[in-house]
């Protein structure tokens, strides 16, 4: 039994707070459940450090780069440092530029707009590193990843070889099956053919530390709100020469020097990519989640996620009918994550009832990742658990228990042919649902 399996395990702890840890949410069965987060992959709740860093600068907020108030001192200090620390996360070497932007997709789609050739593409990767390319530089060309991730390293050599190569841009870690992709490898096979290497770190960035100099990676994009921060701000380091060419990203107030009516002197990077006014209050929360993530000890880190990504997984395992999506067989790193299918259970009617039942938040879907979902799965949608630094061990036994009861006896509640509960019951929190 699932239940007693991992009763026995030792408890794994939070290894930083989180804002939301004590959140209590309703149930359709009537009452209320601890609310267990297992959808991190997608948004990951803000640390609490996070939380407090905002609170001590709303109250400075005010325009930035351009007042002489002093709340205007402040906030334009606030973002220069930002700069400085979100660079220094990421190991940025000294002329990198780092450029505060929406989040990863708006991240690839800047630098789509600079990438002066040819991009290699796999084809595991999530949309936002598979469409940009496609649709701004118009030459994307993509590989299949190999049966090994040996192989997959060595995949992208030919495209690389044949092409006028100018990007490699692969994923860190894949978002549907956490496997981590070997960056130092990749980097090399790109560079020996003159090519770049971009990597979409939305998912490593947050679990593990990664240092573009060491790695040899030339461009890294990642979100805000996957790395413990709020959502709307995200980041693109990289080196600066192709970025200082392209013409601005977003034309207007901030990108400029000068302007008369019919000429206009573009600004150095990075004002150049970031027209109108910055999301000051987005950046200062990701510079204060990459403290908090950069003072952890990289391998506690990886090893509390490993330790509930296992727990997760080996109780999958012992589930009647579940199968957990892999890539590779000869993966041995993957983030804490499990995406899974259950047979005769539709992967959305498993994620509402988890919700409505036990309090516990999955994702359903196909992850925006349709090519390897088709490729892994039919094409049909799949169950995503994801754990990070807030998640204990109580959460993941509880998505597990709530399982095996779903396997054994099915749902208590009735739902509907989209599978949401009906009724629902459940109310939204007060100062929402006074309308
Ligand atoms: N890349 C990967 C691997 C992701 O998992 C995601 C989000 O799920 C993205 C890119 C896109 O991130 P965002 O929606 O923040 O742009």
């Amino acid at each position: 039994m699932i239940q007693q399996a991992t009763r026995t395990a030792e408890a794994v702890r939070p290894l930083l707070p989180v804002t939301g840890a004590d959140l209590r949410v309703p149930l359709v069965t009537g009452g209320s459940a601890p609310y267990a987060n297992l959808d991190i992959a997608a948004s990951a709740p803000a640390l609490a450090s996070v939380t407090a860093r905002v609170a001590e600068l709303l109250p400075y907020y005010a325009s930035v780069n351009r007042g002489a108030g002093f709340g205007s001192a402040v906030s334009t200090a606030a973002l220069d440092a930002a700069r400085r620390t979100i660079a220094r996360f990421v190991g940025a070497r000294d002329d990198d530029s780092v450029q505060l932007v929406r989040h990863t997709t708006d991240a690839l789609n800047l630098l789509a707009s600079a990438v002066p050739g040819d991009v290699v593409v796999l084809d595991l990767e999530h949309h936002a590193n598979l469409l940009p390319w496609a649709r701004v530089a118009g030459r994307r060309r993509t590989v299949a990843a190999s049966a090994t991730l040996a192989a997959t390293v060595a995949a992208p050599d030919d495209d690389l070889a044949r092409a006028l190569p100018a990007l490699l841009a692969v994923t860190g870690a894949s978002n549907v099956t956490g496997e981590l992709l070997p960056l130092a490898g990749l980097a090399e096979v790109a560079h020996r053919h003159g090519a770049r290497i971009a990597v979409d770190g939305a998912q490593l960035v947050p679990h593990r530390r990664v240092d573009i100099g060491a790695l040899g990676i030339d461009y890294l994009a990642f979100s805000g709100h996957k790395v413990y921060a709020p959502y709307g701000a995200g980041v693109l380091v990289g080196r600066p020469d192709w970025l200082a060419a392209a013409p601005p990203y977003l034309a207007g107030g901030g990108a400029v020097r000068a302007v008369t009516l019919d000429e206009v002197t573009w600004a150095d990077l990075p004002a150049r990519h970031e027209g109108g006014t910055p999301n000051v209050v987005g950046a200062v929360a990701i510079a204060a989640a990459c403290e908090a993530l950069g003072a952890l000890d990289p391998g506690e880190q990886a090893a509390h996620e490993s330790a509930l990504g296992e727990r997760l997984r080996d109780g999958l395992a012992e589930l009647p009918g579940a199968r957990v999506l892999r890539i590779w067989d000869d993966a041995t790193d993957t983030l804490g994550l499990a995406t899974f299918t259950l047979a005769s259970r539709p992967a959305s009617l498993v994620a509402q009832y988890l919700s409505a039942e036990h309090g516990v938040a999955v994702r359903a879907g196909r992850f925006c990742a349709h090519p390897l979902l088709a490729r892994l799965n039919s094409g049909a949608t799949a169950v995503r658990a994801s754990v990070g630094v807030g998640t204990d061990s109580d959460d993941v036994d509880r998505l597990l228990a709530a399982l095996d009861a779903l396997v054994r006896s099915g749902p208590r509640w009735t739902y509907d042919a989209d599978h949401l509960p009906a009724p629902d019951p459940r109310s939204l929190p007060g100062w929402l649902a006074r309308e």
